[in-house]
């Protein structure tokens, strides 16, 4: 096996910044490759969080006038991370998350500030910054999808190029004006450039440029094909289906064990899976909830927003508590999601709990403590939520979409009776099935033997990043060799 070497370009990398899933790949992923031979380094933006929480950080290079100011690149680590860190104050030192401000619009500059990531990127590849040519290079999402763009018009040789979409809703779309002050040649301003909808696309860039075009999960890469996750570039991910497959994403087994995290009340394995009713009674606690054993309690830890299909769990709330469950939420998005949520959890005192925020230690804690963990989304690329909730034993009950499908196994007759369901699926993604399999799933939950079947199973799946690694390190070494 022979020493390879590769700069993933992100946007977000746990556990410096995060604000969805990515963040969890791209911080798990050069850990994961390490076995495999394959050295990865990975540049992000200098945001406060990142430049505050590297270690030993070294200039290894400096820009007069970078996209308006002065910038230079530094060298990091951050535990086993080796990064290389975009330090342009004037572009990532701000308040607020990485894409929004404080007002929650949208940075005005955004277009901007992401093409001066993907940029440097590119310049990285090309061994024109540092002592340091990587072989790979892998960007993903739409922040750094105009990678392969600088790496196209550059009129130099360039490594070969991957591109990862985690979720194709966000498409970053400019005004062709921008295109000169990114640093682009007319030329690129074309159908099979970077041309979309007579505006610049980032992600669509990344899409047609790049060498190989890698998705979350085996489904949604033939979802995103079709017209109802497509979102418009569904013919372009048809023309370029040849290069275009799905690679699961793991979790971190470290971060997310339930035999040793410290952010739980009681750790226990498949042997001890009986200490769950201790989290369980302090997951209520917290909540607000009655201190009921028997009760169902289901977990939610999602961002507030349409794709994630909660309004549907608004509508069936009634139902749901009726049949005598219980709810613990931890979200944050959209207002009238967010309102939604905190006025339930005031009408039905005891049986609905809502924390509206972002909370690591409380996601463990709903995992280790809840019954099941709901994910209605109508779309979802590949979720993590549901892989921690299987590890921790807390029953998955998804819509039959993306990787939610892929991930876990639904117990159906079929499933239950040769010992391999998880969870519980829905489709379609409607508010009667989710009530359907609400009422399933309370049916399964009173079987106890049925019940601690599902979770056991779920416990032994393998959700770590074992697997995923070696697709990605095969698809690296298939390109070098192409
Ligand atoms: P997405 O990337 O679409 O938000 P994923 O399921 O792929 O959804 O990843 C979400 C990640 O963010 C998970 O690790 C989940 O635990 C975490 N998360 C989401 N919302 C919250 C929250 N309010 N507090 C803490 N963690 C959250």
């Amino acid at each position: 096996m022979s020493a390879l070497t590769a700069l993933s370009i992100a946007s977000e990398i746990f556990p410096l910044i995060k604000t969805g899933g990515l963040a969890d790949v791209t911080g798990a992923l050069p850990t994961a490759l390490k076995p495999h031979g394959i050295a990865m380094r990975t540049l992000v933006p200098g945001y406060p969080a990142v430049l505050g929480g590297i270690e030993n950080p070294q200039q290894v290079h400096s820009f007069a006038d970078f996209f308006g100011g002065s910038a230079r690149l530094l060298a990091a680590r951050c535990d086993e991370l080796e990064l290389l860190v975009l330090d342009a104050p004037h572009l990532y030192v701000r308040p607020g998350n990485p894409y929004v401000g404080p007002d929650g619009k949208d940075w005005p500059d955004n277009a901007l500030r992401f093409a001066a990531l993907a940029q440097a990127g590119a310049a990285i590849g090309q061994g024109l910054l540092l002592g340091y040519a990587p072989d790979i290079l892998h960007a993903h999402d739409w922040q750094t999808g105009l990678v392969p763009a600088y790496l196209a018009y550059s009129g130099r040789p360039a490594p070969k190029c991957v591109f990862t979409i985690h979720n194709l809703a966000y498409q970053g779309q400019f005004p062709y004006e921008l295109l000169t002050r990114i640093g682009l040649p007319e030329r690129a301003f074309s159908l099979d450039g970077v041309e979309y909808y007579g505006g610049i696309g980032y992600l669509k860039a990344g899409l047609q440029l790049a060498d190989r075009i890698t998705t979350v999960s085996p489904t949604y890469a033939l979802e995103i094909q079709g017209p109802d996750a497509g979102m418009g570039l569904e013919g372009l991910l048809r023309l370029r289906a040849d290069r275009l497959s799905g690679i699961l994403n793991g979790i971190d087994t470290r971060v997310w064990d339930p035999t040793a995290d410290e952010l739980i009340p009681a750790t226990y394995d498949i042997e001890t899976i009986g200490a769950r009713a201790r989290n369980k009674q302090a997951l209520q606690s917290r909540f607000g909830l009655r201190n009921a054993p028997d009760a169902l309690l289901y977990g939610v830890i999602s961002r507030l927003s349409w794709q994630k299909g909660l309004d549907m769990l608004l509508d069936v709330l009634p139902g749901m508590l009726a049949e005598g469950a219980q709810l613990a939420l931890l979200g944050a998005g959209d207002t009238p999601l967010e309102q939604g949520f905190r006025a339930a959890a005031l009408k039905y005192p005891g049986q609905v709990g809502a924390v509206i925020g972002y909370d690591e230690a409380l996601a463990h804690q709903i995992q280790a403590g809840a019954d099941a963990l709901l994910v209605p989304s109508r779309f979802e690329p590949c979720g993590l939520t549901q892989l921690c909730a299987l590890r921790y034993g807390a029953v998955p009950v998804v819509a039959r979409v993306g990787g939610l499908a892929d991930t876990v196994v639904d117990a159906n007759e079929m499933a239950i009776a040769t010992g391999v369901a998880t969870g519980v699926q829905f489709s379609p993604v409607t508010a009667q099935m989710l009530a359907k399999a609400l009422t399933k799933t309370a049916a399964l939950h009173a079987d106890h033997a049925a019940w601690r079947n599902l979770q056991i199973n779920g416990m032994t799946t393998d959700v770590s990043w074992k697997n995923p690694a070696q697709h990605y390190a095969r698809l690296y070494r298939e390109l070098i060799d192409a």
